[in-house]
């Protein structure tokens, strides 16, 4: 009995819930048919979107990267971390966002928790969607500023917190991500400005799941409402439909100088790999020559929703890709997929804490890469594996 023994008790009660997971272990690259632990599995638990991660483009990108300028870049961005490839993909992707300037961070999660660190401080107020992502609620934590949270994506009440804290003294930033992960609904960002507006606030939005997949080429939700020059903090990752590592901040010139200062995770922890770097700007290029990709990517969700719909499953709330099925409680989402990977699909088990108590779920992430066929064989396995465990009524 070591000092650590608490946490091997903590362990045997994940493992009494059913929440207890091992690794699963890919043995090759990430496609829309992917061998995993021994099987080959159609691949319906993965974020990568437009199915970039093992596209040849930027894979010879980085190979290239890797000749011209090595394997690491020595330092921070502020000492010798700043090559030629990173200032060109931060404007690469300033331009794309049509905003001033970018900076690109380690990952999406040091770009929300080092931006909302830095730019608040203890005085000031923070009013944030109840469902925001983990990096963001880190990121409030770490400013130390006060935290107001709104129920999920309404805008009134948001906007009715703002109203009551009308002459309180300190900043006010209203944050939001732009599509939520656990249900592929969209934050309503034509509400939330409007009220950002009114009160004086900060806009920012996390577009981690929204990069690549909603708004023209994958604009993000700042593009798909029509809000170009009223978001005043843009977040997205290139770790989704990207295909690779990395978050970013668009916005003005000021905000990305200032962070360029101020960041912590910008400051003290190394930049990119050229590999990384390169493979990213590939990515853009391809979003911005073929949009096809993610017109397909829209084309399989509906595709796949249909298919759902008429198996007898709700789809719930998603309003994209991304596409839960309601299961009740951890367990039974964990046994669900664990069937559901025995008969060769692969979909991530989400039960409590990551969701609330009772809406554990298995989710499905629909790509580019999929064909009708996979999507065919994905949906039949579904049901047939939900009926044999009563999730759906025989
Ligand atoms: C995935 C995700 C992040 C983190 O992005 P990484 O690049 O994987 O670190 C941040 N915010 C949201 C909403 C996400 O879904």
């Amino acid at each position: 009995m070591g000092p650590l023994s608490y946490l091997t008790d903590q362990l045997n009660e994940l493992r009494v819930s059913g929440s207890f997971f091992r690794l699963r272990e890919l043995q090759g690259a990430c496609e829309p048919v992917s061998q995993v632990d021994g099987r080959e599995v159609i691949n319906l638990a993965s974020n990568n979107y437009l199915g970039l991660a093992n596209h040849p483009r930027l894979k010879e990108a980085a190979l290239e990267a890797v000749r011209k300028y090595g394997a690491g870049t020595g330092a921070v961005r502020t000492i010798t971390g700043t090559m030629s490839i990173h200032m060109e993909l931060e404007r690469k992707i300033a331009a794309f966002k049509n905003t001033e300037a970018c900076v690109v961070f380690q990952s999406g999660f040091t770009a929300n928790a080092g931006t909302v660190s830095s730019i608040l401080t203890p005085d000031d107020h923070i009013i944030s969607d109840e469902l925001n992502h983990a990096s963001i609620i880190d990121g409030c934590r770490l400013s130390r500023a006060k935290i107001h949270v709104f129920r999920h994506r309404d805008a009134a009440h948001a906007a009715e917190i703002l109203d009551g804290l009308q002459g309180v003294s300190g900043r006010k930033l209203l944050i939001t991500d732009g599509v939520f992960s656990m249900d592929g609904d969209v934050g309503p960002l034509p509400g939330l400005v409007e009220a950002a507006e009114k009160y004086g606030a900060i806009m920012m939005i996390d577009d981690a799941h929204s990069s690549g997949v909603l708004g023209r080429n994958g604009r993000g939700t700042v593009d798909h409402f029509g809000l170009h020059g009223r978001v005043h903090v843009q977040v997205g990752t290139l770790s989704k439909a990207i295909g690779v590592l990395g978050g970013y901040v668009c916005g003005s010139q000021d905000l990305i100088d200032y962070l360029y200062h101020r960041a912590r995770p910008f400051l003290f922890s190394t930049s990119h790999p050229p590999a990384v770097t390169a493979a990213c700007s590939a990515a853009f290029d391809l979003l911005v020559e073929e949009p096809e990709r993610v017109e397909r990517l829209w084309e399989n969700t509906r595709y796949f929703k249909a298919a759902l719909r008429a198996n007898g499953f709700d789809t719930g709330v998603s309003e994209t890709p991304i596409t839960p099925i309601h299961v009740g409680e951890a367990k039974e989402a964990h046994a669900y997929s664990a069937a559901l990977f025995e008969e060769g699909l692969w979909a991530t088990g989400i039960g409590f804490p990551t969701v609330q108590k009772g809406r554990a779920r298995i989710r499905c992430i629909v790509t580019a890469a999929h064909t009708h066929e996979h999507l065919d064989r994905a949906v039949e396995t579904l049901a047939r594996v939900a009926r044999r465990m009563g999730i759906l009524s025989a």
